[in-house]
Protein backbone atom coordinates (compact mmCIF):
# COMPACT_ATOMS: atom_id res chain seq x y z
CA UNK A 1 0.00 0.00 0.00
CA UNK A 2 1.83 3.35 -1.00
CA UNK A 3 2.22 5.54 1.73
CA UNK A 4 2.59 9.78 1.50
CA UNK A 5 2.79 10.21 5.35
CA UNK A 6 5.06 13.16 6.39
CA UNK A 7 6.82 12.40 9.89
CA UNK A 8 7.15 14.98 12.18
CA UNK A 9 10.55 15.65 11.83
CA UNK A 10 10.58 15.59 8.09
CA UNK A 11 7.58 17.96 8.40
CA UNK A 12 10.07 20.43 10.71
CA UNK A 13 12.46 20.19 7.64
CA UNK A 14 9.99 20.76 4.77
CA UNK A 15 9.14 24.08 7.12
CA UNK A 16 12.59 25.30 7.69
CA UNK A 17 13.33 24.56 3.44
CA UNK A 18 9.88 26.82 2.47
CA UNK A 19 10.58 29.36 5.14
CA UNK A 20 14.50 29.63 3.65
CA UNK A 21 13.96 29.86 0.38
CA UNK A 22 10.85 31.98 0.35
CA UNK A 23 13.59 34.39 2.80
CA UNK A 24 16.90 33.76 1.24
CA UNK A 25 16.21 31.91 -2.13
CA UNK A 26 13.71 33.95 -4.03
CA UNK A 27 15.37 37.43 -4.04
CA UNK A 28 18.33 36.14 -5.68
CA UNK A 29 15.47 34.54 -8.57
CA UNK A 30 14.31 38.49 -8.87
CA UNK A 31 17.89 40.19 -8.10
CA UNK A 32 20.25 37.85 -10.62
CA UNK A 33 18.12 36.06 -13.15
CA UNK A 34 19.69 33.89 -16.33
CA UNK A 35 20.64 30.63 -16.63
CA UNK A 36 24.05 32.37 -16.87
CA UNK A 37 24.34 33.01 -13.23
CA UNK A 38 22.90 29.46 -11.99
CA UNK A 39 25.62 27.48 -13.76
CA UNK A 40 28.38 29.67 -13.93
CA UNK A 41 30.62 29.19 -10.70
CA UNK A 42 33.76 31.33 -11.14
CA UNK A 43 32.41 34.91 -10.03
CA UNK A 44 31.64 36.88 -7.14
CA UNK A 45 28.11 36.49 -7.40
CA UNK A 46 28.80 32.76 -6.38
CA UNK A 47 31.39 33.39 -4.00
CA UNK A 48 29.46 36.24 -2.61
CA UNK A 49 25.34 35.24 -2.99
CA UNK A 50 25.47 31.12 -3.32
CA UNK A 51 27.96 29.84 -1.25
CA UNK A 52 26.74 31.38 1.90
CA UNK A 53 23.37 30.22 1.75
CA UNK A 54 24.64 26.63 0.55
CA UNK A 55 26.68 26.24 3.75
CA UNK A 56 23.20 27.09 5.78
CA UNK A 57 21.87 24.37 3.60
CA UNK A 58 24.82 21.80 4.64
CA UNK A 59 24.74 23.02 8.54
CA UNK A 60 21.17 22.34 8.20
CA UNK A 61 22.02 18.77 7.24
CA UNK A 62 19.97 18.99 3.41
CA UNK A 63 23.14 19.11 1.16
CA UNK A 64 22.14 16.96 -1.67
CA UNK A 65 19.26 14.99 -0.35
CA UNK A 66 19.02 12.65 -3.71
CA UNK A 67 22.89 11.48 -2.72
CA UNK A 68 23.52 8.46 -0.36
CA UNK A 69 25.48 9.57 3.36
CA UNK A 70 28.53 7.87 1.34
CA UNK A 71 28.75 10.99 -1.08
CA UNK A 72 27.71 13.75 1.47
CA UNK A 73 23.86 13.48 0.90
CA UNK A 74 21.00 12.14 3.14
CA UNK A 75 20.07 9.50 1.09
CA UNK A 76 16.37 10.08 1.64
CA UNK A 77 13.93 8.05 -0.58
CA UNK A 78 12.58 9.37 -3.40
CA UNK A 79 9.15 9.80 -1.81
CA UNK A 80 10.83 12.65 0.38
CA UNK A 81 12.66 14.25 -2.31
CA UNK A 82 9.41 15.11 -4.17
CA UNK A 83 8.22 16.82 -0.66
CA UNK A 84 11.46 18.80 -0.66
CA UNK A 85 11.87 19.09 -4.60
CA UNK A 86 8.16 20.60 -4.73
CA UNK A 87 9.50 23.19 -2.51
CA UNK A 88 12.58 24.39 -4.17
CA UNK A 89 10.69 23.79 -7.38
CA UNK A 90 9.73 27.07 -7.01
CA UNK A 91 12.77 29.19 -7.11
CA UNK A 92 15.43 29.19 -10.01
CA UNK A 93 17.90 29.28 -7.83
CA UNK A 94 16.81 26.93 -5.07
CA UNK A 95 18.30 23.34 -6.65
CA UNK A 96 21.47 25.07 -6.83
CA UNK A 97 21.32 26.37 -3.00
CA UNK A 98 20.52 23.10 -2.05
CA UNK A 99 22.91 20.94 -4.03
CA UNK A 100 20.45 19.41 -6.44
CA UNK A 101 20.95 21.40 -9.78
CA UNK A 102 20.98 19.65 -13.14
CA UNK A 103 22.86 18.22 -14.75
CA UNK A 104 25.14 18.01 -12.15
CA UNK A 105 22.93 15.86 -9.91
CA UNK A 106 22.51 13.24 -12.56
CA UNK A 107 26.17 13.52 -13.53
CA UNK A 108 27.33 13.17 -9.74
CA UNK A 109 24.98 10.38 -9.23
CA UNK A 110 26.31 8.61 -12.86
CA UNK A 111 29.83 9.05 -11.41
CA UNK A 112 28.82 7.82 -8.00
CA UNK A 113 27.69 4.69 -9.14
CA UNK A 114 30.47 4.00 -12.07
CA UNK A 115 33.17 5.76 -10.84
CA UNK A 116 36.75 4.70 -10.48
CA UNK A 117 38.17 5.89 -7.34
CA UNK A 118 40.39 8.02 -9.08
CA UNK A 119 37.70 9.86 -11.35
CA UNK A 120 35.22 10.32 -8.21
CA UNK A 121 38.28 12.25 -6.39
CA UNK A 122 38.76 14.17 -9.50
CA UNK A 123 35.27 15.13 -10.91
CA UNK A 124 33.08 13.87 -7.93
CA UNK A 125 33.99 15.87 -5.17
CA UNK A 126 34.67 18.83 -6.42
CA UNK A 127 31.36 18.66 -7.89
CA UNK A 128 29.35 17.46 -4.72
CA UNK A 129 31.22 19.93 -2.92
CA UNK A 130 29.75 22.59 -5.27
CA UNK A 131 33.12 23.67 -6.15
CA UNK A 132 32.57 23.12 -10.38
CA UNK A 133 29.95 22.45 -12.93
CA UNK A 134 29.30 19.80 -15.09
CA UNK A 135 27.68 19.42 -18.95
CA UNK A 136 25.97 16.03 -20.00
CA UNK A 137 26.69 15.97 -23.95
CA UNK A 138 24.32 13.04 -25.94
CA UNK A 139 22.16 14.69 -28.00
CA UNK A 140 23.18 15.01 -31.74
CA UNK A 141 22.45 17.78 -34.34
CA UNK A 142 20.68 15.01 -36.77
CA UNK A 143 19.16 13.47 -33.76
CA UNK A 144 18.26 12.98 -30.12
CA UNK A 145 15.33 11.19 -29.71
CA UNK A 146 16.86 8.10 -31.73
CA UNK A 147 20.26 7.17 -30.48
CA UNK A 148 20.60 5.18 -33.76
CA UNK A 149 21.49 8.04 -35.80
CA UNK A 150 24.43 9.07 -33.34
CA UNK A 151 27.68 9.38 -35.45
CA UNK A 152 30.56 10.81 -32.23
CA UNK A 153 32.93 8.08 -32.18
CA UNK A 154 35.78 7.34 -29.66
CA UNK A 155 38.75 5.52 -31.22
CA UNK A 156 41.49 3.77 -29.15
CA UNK A 157 44.49 4.60 -30.05
CA UNK A 158 47.51 2.80 -27.52
CA UNK A 159 46.53 4.44 -23.96
CA UNK A 160 43.88 7.39 -24.74
CA UNK A 161 40.49 7.45 -27.00
CA UNK A 162 40.60 9.83 -29.53
CA UNK A 163 36.94 11.72 -29.80
CA UNK A 164 35.75 13.19 -33.22
CA UNK A 165 32.02 14.46 -34.09
CA UNK A 166 29.24 16.85 -33.04
CA UNK A 167 27.03 17.19 -30.17
CA UNK A 168 23.93 19.51 -29.85
CA UNK A 169 22.29 21.09 -26.93
CA UNK A 170 25.34 20.71 -25.05
CA UNK A 171 23.48 22.18 -22.10
CA UNK A 172 26.01 24.67 -20.13
CA UNK A 173 28.77 23.23 -21.41
CA UNK A 174 30.47 26.78 -21.41
CA UNK A 175 30.28 26.96 -17.17
CA UNK A 176 31.57 23.19 -17.18
CA UNK A 177 34.67 22.45 -15.82
CA UNK A 178 34.17 18.73 -17.47
CA UNK A 179 31.62 16.94 -19.62
CA UNK A 180 30.19 13.83 -19.61
CA UNK A 181 30.14 12.51 -23.68
CA UNK A 182 28.33 9.32 -25.31
CA UNK A 183 30.28 7.82 -27.94
CA UNK A 184 30.28 5.60 -30.33
CA UNK A 185 32.81 2.72 -29.78
CA UNK A 186 31.80 -0.39 -31.53
CA UNK A 187 29.58 0.64 -34.91
CA UNK A 188 29.37 -3.12 -35.77
CA UNK A 189 26.49 -3.26 -32.76
CA UNK A 190 23.52 -1.86 -31.87
CA UNK A 191 24.01 1.78 -30.48
CA UNK A 192 22.85 0.34 -27.31
CA UNK A 193 26.01 -2.06 -26.72
CA UNK A 194 28.16 -0.30 -28.71
CA UNK A 195 28.36 3.26 -27.10
CA UNK A 196 30.52 4.11 -24.12
CA UNK A 197 30.55 7.16 -21.86
CA UNK A 198 33.22 9.46 -21.40
CA UNK A 199 34.38 12.30 -18.82
CA UNK A 200 36.42 14.87 -20.74
CA UNK A 201 37.94 17.93 -19.16
CA UNK A 202 36.62 21.07 -20.78
CA UNK A 203 40.24 22.44 -21.05
CA UNK A 204 41.38 19.81 -23.31
CA UNK A 205 42.73 20.76 -27.01
CA UNK A 206 40.02 20.15 -29.37
CA UNK A 207 36.80 21.05 -27.77
CA UNK A 208 34.98 23.50 -30.42
CA UNK A 209 31.87 25.44 -29.47
CA UNK A 210 30.17 26.08 -32.59
CA UNK A 211 27.79 28.33 -30.92
CA UNK A 212 25.66 29.24 -28.07
CA UNK A 213 21.97 28.14 -28.82
CA UNK A 214 19.05 29.96 -26.74
CA UNK A 215 15.50 29.19 -26.28
CA UNK A 216 11.99 31.32 -26.70
CA UNK A 217 12.91 34.93 -26.53
CA UNK A 218 16.50 34.27 -26.04
CA UNK A 219 18.34 37.07 -28.35
CA UNK A 220 20.27 35.17 -31.48
CA UNK A 221 23.77 34.38 -30.14
CA UNK A 222 23.03 34.32 -26.58
CA UNK A 223 22.05 31.27 -24.87
CA UNK A 224 23.27 28.19 -22.74
CA UNK A 225 22.91 24.85 -25.16
CA UNK A 226 26.46 24.23 -27.11
CA UNK A 227 26.77 23.10 -30.61
CA UNK A 228 30.37 21.71 -30.21
CA UNK A 229 32.70 19.69 -32.13
CA UNK A 230 35.10 17.65 -30.93
CA UNK A 231 38.17 17.89 -32.95
CA UNK A 232 40.43 14.70 -32.16
CA UNK A 233 39.76 15.37 -28.64
CA UNK A 234 42.23 12.56 -26.35
CA UNK A 235 41.14 11.36 -23.17
CA UNK A 236 42.89 8.71 -21.31
CA UNK A 237 42.29 5.31 -21.40
CA UNK A 238 40.70 6.18 -17.82
CA UNK A 239 38.21 8.65 -18.19
CA UNK A 240 36.01 5.86 -19.99
CA UNK A 241 33.11 5.88 -17.36
CA UNK A 242 31.52 2.60 -17.03
CA UNK A 243 32.46 -0.37 -19.20
CA UNK A 244 32.96 -0.10 -23.00
CA UNK A 245 29.98 -0.32 -24.19
CA UNK A 246 27.88 0.49 -21.17
CA UNK A 247 26.98 3.96 -21.96
CA UNK A 248 23.03 3.28 -22.26
CA UNK A 249 23.36 1.39 -18.67
CA UNK A 250 24.98 4.60 -17.68
CA UNK A 251 22.61 7.12 -19.20
CA UNK A 252 19.80 5.20 -18.03
CA UNK A 253 20.65 5.30 -14.21
CA UNK A 254 21.31 9.05 -14.66
CA UNK A 255 17.69 9.69 -16.52
CA UNK A 256 15.47 7.96 -14.20
CA UNK A 257 16.34 9.89 -11.46
CA UNK A 258 16.33 13.12 -13.29
CA UNK A 259 13.19 12.84 -15.12
CA UNK A 260 11.32 12.41 -11.78
CA UNK A 261 13.47 15.30 -10.07
CA UNK A 262 12.16 17.30 -13.46
CA UNK A 263 8.95 16.37 -12.16
CA UNK A 264 8.83 16.64 -8.45
CA UNK A 265 10.11 20.16 -9.64
CA UNK A 266 7.33 20.96 -11.40
CA UNK A 267 4.78 20.17 -8.87
CA UNK A 268 6.00 23.27 -6.87
CA UNK A 269 5.79 25.18 -10.24
CA UNK A 270 2.45 24.03 -10.88
CA UNK A 271 1.46 25.34 -7.01
CA UNK A 272 2.82 28.57 -7.94
CA UNK A 273 0.36 28.99 -11.10
CA UNK A 274 -2.29 28.10 -9.13
CA UNK A 275 -1.36 30.59 -6.48
CA UNK A 276 -0.84 33.80 -9.21
CA UNK A 277 -4.17 32.05 -10.72
CA UNK A 278 -6.24 32.64 -7.24
CA UNK A 279 -4.95 35.97 -6.47
CA UNK A 280 -5.69 37.16 -10.09
CA UNK A 281 -8.92 36.01 -9.94
CA UNK A 282 -9.82 37.64 -6.28
CA UNK A 283 -7.74 41.28 -7.39
CA UNK A 284 -9.05 42.23 -10.86
CA UNK A 285 -12.56 43.48 -11.43
CA UNK A 286 -14.58 43.25 -14.50
CA UNK A 287 -18.34 44.12 -15.31
CA UNK A 288 -18.75 44.96 -11.87
CA UNK A 289 -17.56 41.92 -10.50
CA UNK A 290 -14.19 40.01 -9.33
CA UNK A 291 -13.18 37.64 -12.16
CA UNK A 292 -13.54 34.45 -9.13
CA UNK A 293 -17.34 35.52 -9.42
CA UNK A 294 -17.45 34.08 -12.97
CA UNK A 295 -18.05 30.99 -13.93
CA UNK A 296 -15.45 30.46 -16.43
CA UNK A 297 -12.90 31.37 -13.71
CA UNK A 298 -13.98 29.30 -11.42
CA UNK A 299 -14.09 26.38 -13.94
CA UNK A 300 -9.86 27.45 -14.37
CA UNK A 301 -9.36 28.08 -11.13
CA UNK A 302 -10.81 24.16 -10.16
CA UNK A 303 -9.17 22.41 -13.09
CA UNK A 304 -5.89 24.30 -12.09
CA UNK A 305 -6.54 22.41 -8.46
CA UNK A 306 -7.60 19.35 -10.03
CA UNK A 307 -4.70 18.66 -12.15
CA UNK A 308 -2.55 19.70 -10.02
CA UNK A 309 -3.74 17.29 -7.43
CA UNK A 310 -3.53 14.50 -9.82
CA UNK A 311 -0.17 15.37 -11.17
CA UNK A 312 1.59 15.69 -7.33
CA UNK A 313 -0.16 12.13 -6.59
CA UNK A 314 1.04 10.40 -9.62
CA UNK A 315 4.48 11.89 -8.84
CA UNK A 316 3.83 10.73 -4.89
CA UNK A 317 3.29 7.51 -6.31
CA UNK A 318 6.21 7.30 -8.61
CA UNK A 319 8.62 8.16 -5.99
CA UNK A 320 6.78 5.60 -4.39
CA UNK A 321 7.75 2.65 -6.54
CA UNK A 322 11.49 3.64 -7.16
CA UNK A 323 11.74 3.39 -3.16
CA UNK A 324 10.13 -0.16 -3.84
CA UNK A 325 11.13 -1.32 -6.58
CA UNK A 326 14.32 1.14 -7.79
CA UNK A 327 14.42 2.42 -11.05
CA UNK A 328 14.84 0.10 -13.14
CA UNK A 329 11.17 -1.26 -11.94
CA UNK A 330 9.36 2.24 -12.05
CA UNK A 331 10.35 2.46 -15.74
CA UNK A 332 6.50 2.78 -16.61
CA UNK A 333 5.42 4.94 -13.52
CA UNK A 334 8.59 7.64 -14.71
CA UNK A 335 7.70 7.90 -18.20
CA UNK A 336 4.39 7.79 -17.48
CA UNK A 337 4.96 11.39 -15.35
CA UNK A 338 7.29 12.16 -18.26
CA UNK A 339 4.84 12.05 -20.66
CA UNK A 340 1.86 13.46 -19.00
CA UNK A 341 4.22 16.59 -17.20
CA UNK A 342 4.75 19.13 -20.19
CA UNK A 343 0.68 18.90 -21.23
CA UNK A 344 -0.91 19.94 -17.37
CA UNK A 345 2.45 22.08 -17.33
CA UNK A 346 1.45 24.08 -20.48
CA UNK A 347 -2.09 24.20 -19.69
CA UNK A 348 -1.47 25.57 -16.44
CA UNK A 349 0.57 28.32 -17.69
CA UNK A 350 -1.83 29.26 -20.19
CA UNK A 351 -4.92 29.59 -17.47
CA UNK A 352 -2.59 31.68 -15.90
CA UNK A 353 -1.99 33.83 -18.54
CA UNK A 354 -5.12 33.99 -20.22
CA UNK A 355 -6.41 35.02 -16.97
CA UNK A 356 -3.74 37.89 -16.29
CA UNK A 357 -4.98 39.63 -20.09
CA UNK A 358 -1.93 41.38 -21.53
CA UNK A 359 -0.11 41.51 -18.49
CA UNK A 360 0.14 37.45 -18.54
CA UNK A 361 2.09 37.67 -22.04
CA UNK A 362 4.02 40.66 -20.75
CA UNK A 363 7.82 40.61 -19.93
CA UNK A 364 6.77 41.56 -16.62
CA UNK A 365 5.41 38.60 -15.73
CA UNK A 366 7.50 34.98 -15.09
CA UNK A 367 4.64 33.21 -17.49
CA UNK A 368 6.03 33.11 -20.41
CA UNK A 369 9.32 31.77 -19.14
CA UNK A 370 7.14 29.12 -17.46
CA UNK A 371 5.86 28.41 -21.19
CA UNK A 372 8.64 27.47 -22.91
CA UNK A 373 9.71 25.68 -20.04
CA UNK A 374 6.79 23.73 -20.23
CA UNK A 375 7.49 23.29 -23.91
CA UNK A 376 11.08 22.15 -23.35
CA UNK A 377 10.08 19.83 -20.74
CA UNK A 378 8.18 17.71 -23.33
CA UNK A 379 11.64 17.61 -25.56
CA UNK A 380 14.47 17.44 -23.35
CA UNK A 381 15.32 14.07 -22.00
CA UNK A 382 13.79 12.26 -24.33
CA UNK A 383 10.34 13.80 -26.33
CA UNK A 384 6.69 12.93 -24.99
CA UNK A 385 6.17 10.47 -27.77
CA UNK A 386 9.10 7.98 -26.37
CA UNK A 387 7.93 7.82 -23.31
CA UNK A 388 4.13 7.43 -24.23
CA UNK A 389 6.04 4.39 -26.22
CA UNK A 390 7.88 3.04 -23.03
CA UNK A 391 4.51 3.50 -21.12
CA UNK A 392 2.46 1.60 -24.10
CA UNK A 393 5.22 -1.25 -24.62
CA UNK A 394 5.22 -1.72 -20.95
CA UNK A 395 1.62 -1.81 -20.43
CA UNK A 396 1.00 -3.91 -23.32
CA UNK A 397 3.32 -6.85 -21.50
CA UNK A 398 0.61 -7.59 -19.56
CA UNK A 399 -1.99 -8.27 -22.21
CA UNK A 400 -2.36 -10.98 -24.32
CA UNK A 401 -4.34 -11.54 -28.04
CA UNK A 402 -8.23 -12.41 -27.84
CA UNK A 403 -8.05 -16.27 -27.45
CA UNK A 404 -10.58 -16.23 -30.83
CA UNK A 405 -11.46 -14.28 -33.61
CA UNK A 406 -14.03 -11.86 -31.22
CA UNK A 407 -12.85 -9.89 -28.31
CA UNK A 408 -12.91 -11.38 -25.26
CA UNK A 409 -15.98 -8.72 -24.50
CA UNK A 410 -17.93 -9.77 -27.54
CA UNK A 411 -21.53 -9.33 -26.07
CA UNK A 412 -22.63 -12.07 -28.46
CA UNK A 413 -20.54 -14.29 -27.58
CA UNK A 414 -20.09 -13.62 -23.55
CA UNK A 415 -24.25 -13.38 -23.61
CA UNK A 416 -24.45 -16.92 -24.93
CA UNK A 417 -22.31 -18.26 -22.52
CA UNK A 418 -23.94 -16.48 -19.84
CA UNK A 419 -27.24 -17.62 -20.92
CA UNK A 420 -25.91 -21.03 -20.59
CA UNK A 421 -24.76 -20.85 -17.16
CA UNK A 422 -28.62 -19.52 -16.02
CA UNK A 423 -30.44 -21.64 -19.01
CA UNK A 424 -32.51 -23.56 -16.04
CA UNK A 425 -33.44 -20.18 -14.30
CA UNK A 426 -33.74 -18.74 -17.32
CA UNK A 427 -36.35 -21.39 -18.99
CA UNK A 428 -38.62 -21.35 -15.60
CA UNK A 429 -38.47 -17.59 -15.55
CA UNK A 430 -40.12 -18.19 -19.25
CA UNK A 431 -42.55 -20.34 -18.05
CA UNK A 432 -43.54 -18.24 -15.39
CA UNK A 433 -44.93 -15.85 -18.28
C1 LIG B 1 16.10 22.89 -22.78
C2 LIG B 1 16.79 21.67 -23.31
C3 LIG B 1 17.97 21.25 -22.70
C4 LIG B 1 18.65 20.13 -23.21
N1 LIG B 1 19.83 19.76 -22.62
C5 LIG B 1 20.53 18.70 -23.13
C6 LIG B 1 21.80 18.35 -22.58
O1 LIG B 1 22.26 18.96 -21.62
N2 LIG B 1 22.49 17.33 -23.15
C7 LIG B 1 22.02 16.64 -24.22
O2 LIG B 1 22.67 15.72 -24.68
N3 LIG B 1 20.80 16.96 -24.79
C8 LIG B 1 20.07 17.98 -24.28
N4 LIG B 1 18.86 18.35 -24.85
C9 LIG B 1 18.44 17.69 -26.07
C10 LIG B 1 17.27 16.74 -25.90
O3 LIG B 1 17.65 15.58 -25.19
C11 LIG B 1 16.78 16.42 -27.32
O4 LIG B 1 16.27 17.61 -27.87
C12 LIG B 1 15.70 15.34 -27.34
O5 LIG B 1 16.25 14.07 -27.05
C13 LIG B 1 15.00 15.28 -28.72
O6 LIG B 1 15.95 15.21 -29.76
P1 LIG B 1 15.84 16.21 -31.00
O7 LIG B 1 15.76 17.60 -30.51
O8 LIG B 1 16.93 15.88 -31.93
O9 LIG B 1 14.44 15.88 -31.67
P2 LIG B 1 14.16 14.72 -32.69
O10 LIG B 1 14.81 13.46 -32.25
O11 LIG B 1 14.45 15.21 -34.07
O12 LIG B 1 12.60 14.59 -32.52
C14 LIG B 1 11.75 15.67 -32.96
C15 LIG B 1 10.32 15.33 -32.69
O13 LIG B 1 9.94 14.17 -33.42
C16 LIG B 1 8.95 13.46 -32.71
N5 LIG B 1 9.45 12.11 -32.44
C17 LIG B 1 10.72 11.73 -32.19
N6 LIG B 1 10.79 10.41 -31.99
C18 LIG B 1 9.54 9.93 -32.14
C19 LIG B 1 8.95 8.64 -32.07
N7 LIG B 1 9.68 7.55 -31.79
N8 LIG B 1 7.62 8.51 -32.29
C20 LIG B 1 6.87 9.60 -32.55
N9 LIG B 1 7.36 10.84 -32.63
C21 LIG B 1 8.68 11.02 -32.43
C22 LIG B 1 8.72 14.22 -31.41
O14 LIG B 1 7.64 15.09 -31.59
C23 LIG B 1 10.00 14.98 -31.26
O15 LIG B 1 9.87 16.13 -30.44
C24 LIG B 1 18.14 19.43 -24.34
C25 LIG B 1 16.95 19.86 -24.93
C26 LIG B 1 16.27 20.96 -24.42
C27 LIG B 1 15.00 21.40 -25.09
Amino acid sequence: MADFSIEPEFQDQLDWIREFVKENVESLDLAFKGEETVYDKSGIFYEEAIRPLQQKVKDAGLWSCHLTPEFGGQGYGQVRLAYMNEILGRSQFAPTVFGTQAPDSGNAEIIAHYGTPEQKAKYLQPLLDGHISSCYSMTEPQGGADPGVFRCRAVRDGDEWVIDGEKWFSSSLRFASFLVVMCVTDPDVSIHTGASMFLVPTDTPGIEVVRNVGVGQEPLGHGSHAYVRYNSVRVPAENLLGGEGQAFHVAQTRLGGGRLHHAMRSVGALGRLLDMLCERALSRTTQGELLAKKQMTQEKVADAWIELQQFRLQVLHAAWVVDQKGGHGARREIAAIKAVLPRVYRDAVLRTMQIHGALGVSNEMPLADMLMAAVSMGIADGPTEVHKITVARDVLKGYSAAPGFWPSEHLIERRAEAREEWADLLDRMADEL
